[in-house]
Order: structure tokens, then sequence, then C-alpha cells
């Protein structure tokens, strides 16, 4: 039985994924109407007054995406433009004021330069993690939104996150719980992350898994951190991007690998049920920034442990997760344009 985390680190030579951080960050702070300069900071500990709106509502939302240094020494930025339009699509949902587009994308090229070279080489990565926080003094503003706001780029230097090994996950399906409310599932807000958490972490202590995939009324949905997707007979499925899901950018990417590859890629609705039907001769995965593409190898339901496929990585899983793992550091072709050099 494999236990282990999508959120930690594997690597023996890094802290723990999440846990460092560069010295730097770029900020802006709206106030007044209007959001101030971006300027390159120093990170250290920010006051809050105890009745900030964000403490209290849970107005923020932020991102997660990685730039990389290739062999040749060039430092991209993987579809920043996806990562971009995804949090004006969060802060436009929670009513927070957000840096315009131009704005946005100019703050991660600022984060990613102040501190070029602390970039480890692939595959190692810079993560970067654009925050948005509502930073208004107003308790009674539960159903006002906040006319202040507080914008940041930390960047975190992160290791092989597959140093050990690339091992597939046990996941458990759930078709009770609910990762978070159904409309909010596109919006990359603190809450959604907060109501799944218990389901996440009781099922780690009682069965032993990795991760939760949600599957409310018997519907697919993904997991806490993370896409999930079936390659069965030449087709892949995965749940259509119905706003009760993140619309992840390796999602799209990996979507985008397998129909270049020859797969039928089907955007639709599948069930528990079917889901188990198809596992022993299927290849699942999941997909995300910080999991690429990691296989899950097996499944549990109700208590039982289902093998997916031989609980190894399949070879499609192998073939895409390699491909988009190419393009990323820089050793393959871009063909769909998905680097962003500096
Ligand atoms: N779903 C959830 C709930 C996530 O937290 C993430 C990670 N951001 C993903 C999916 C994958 O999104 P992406 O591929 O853009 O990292």
């Amino acid at each position: 039985m494999i236990t282990r985390s999508l959120t930690h680190s594997r690597s023996n030579s890094m802290a723990a994924f999440g846990t460092q951080f560069t010295a730097k960050m770029v900020t802006s702070r709206f106030r007044d109407g209007q959001w101030s300069d971006l300027e390159v900071v120093p990170v250290e500990p920010f006051s809050m007054h105890p009745a900030t709106h964000v403490l209290h509502y849970a107005s923020e939302c932020f991102e997660g995406l990685k730039a990389y240094r290739t062999e040749s020494g060039d430092i991209h930025l993987f579809r920043p433009d996806r990562h971009v339009e995804r949090m004006l699509n969060s802060a436009s949902q929670l009513l927070l004021p957000v840096p315009d587009r131009a704005a946005l994308t100019r703050a991660l090229h600022m984060a990613v330069a102040a501190v070029a070279e602390e970039i480890p080489a692939y595959p190692g990565a810079l993560y970067l993690r654009p925050t948005l926080l509502g930073t208004e003094e107003d308790i009674g503003a539960a159903a006002r939104p906040t006319q202040k706001a507080l914008f940041y780029v930390l960047t975190s230097p992160v290791g092989d996150y597959f140093s050990g090994g690339l091992q597939p996950l046990r996941v458990k399906v759930d078709d009770k719980a609910q990762r978070c409310t159904p409309s909010f599932g596109a919006v990359k807000t603190g809450g959604n992350y907060a109501a799944a958490m218990r389901q996440i972490v009781q099922a780690k202590q009682e069965l032993g898994t990795d991760q939760v995939l949600f599957a409310p009324g018997g519907v697919i949905q993904e997991t806490g951190a993370a896409n999930f997707i079936l390659i069965d007979d030449k087709e892949l499925l995965t749940k259509p991007l119905d706003g009760s899901i993140l619309p992840g950018v390796t999602r799209d990417s990996i979507l985008a690998l397998a129909a270049d590859a020859g797969l039928t890629v089907r955007e639709t609705d599948f069930t528990v049920a079917e889901l188990l039907q198809r596992a022993p001769g299927a290849e699942a995965a999941l997909t995300g920034t910080a999991a690429v593409l990691t296989p899950v190898g097996e499944l549990v339901y109700e208590g039982e442990t289902i093998r997916v496929g031989d609980g190894q990585m399949g070879p499609w899983s192998a073939q895409l997760r390699e491909q988009l793992c190419a393009i990323q550091s820089g050793a393959s072709e871009d063909p769909h344009g998905w680097r962003v050099t500096l």
C-alpha cells in the first residue's frame, strides 16, 4: 500500500513542497478604486487588523503555476495566460477587485525575474503562488464585497516531485461527499480546500489512501487537488467543465496531447459504476501542476479495493506524461505554444 500525499514533496534534498520560499515577492494594493504599481518587496510577515474581510468571509483566491529553467538556460512560464484567466474568473465570482490581465501577467514575469538565479534546473522548478485577499476592515461586510485588496505573487523553488520514483496512487472513490459547493468548483478559493480537507485526511487515516475522488450522486468529478482522467479502449474520459470542477491547465494540456496522439477525447459525465467496471482493463490518472500526470493504481470504493489495470502506470499514461514533461523541460518542440519565455 502506498501512502503519500500529493501535497508533499518526495525529494530528499529539498524541503516539503510549499514550505520554502524565495526572499522576494511582487505585490500591489487596491484602495480608493485603484491598484498601486506592482513592486518587488521582501517576503516578510504583514500585519492585518483582526476585522480584515478575508479572515472572516474567506474573500480570497489564488493560483499555482510553474516557471522552468531549461537545459539551454532559458526560463519559461508554462501557460501563464490560462492561470491569469482562471484567477480573473475566481476574483469575479468572489466579487474581489483584481489587477487587469496585463498587470497580472506582468506580475508573474516580475516575480520570476526577481529570483531568476534561484530557479532549480529541471526537473526542479519555481512554483508561483499568485494570491488575492480582501483587506477591508469590516466584519459587517458579509453581504458587502471588500473595497480593499492585497495582491501578491509568492515564489517557491521546488525539487523533483518524483525523485523517489513515480508510484501509482491509491484513491478513495466517494459517491456521497462533495468537494465544495457545486457552483463554486471552478473557483480557486481557500474555502473549497477547507471543505474537502476532512474527507481527504479521514480517508487517508482509515483506508491509507492518497486522495479522494469526489463523485457526489455517483458522477465522477475530480480529486481534492487534481483532475481525474480514465483511459480505456483508445478513449480518454474526463468530466466536462460544467462549473463543478476546477478547469485544470494540466488537464487541458493532457487532453490536447491525447488528441494529437490519436486518442478519442470525451469530456463527458461518467458514473462510479462505469469507472469500477472499466478500471481492471483501463488506465486512470490525476493531472495537475504538482502531479503533472500521476497514475492511479488502486481505487477504494465502499471499503473494497479495485485495481486499475495491472496497478502500474499504463502505456498511454506514460506516453502522455513523457510528452508533457518534454515540453515543460524544453527537451522537445512546443507545438501548442505553451512555453512563454521570460
Ligand atoms: N483540481 C483542483 C481542485 C486543484 O487544486 C488543482 C491544482 N491547481 C487541479 C485540479 C489541477 O489544476 P492545474 O492543472 O491547473 O494545476
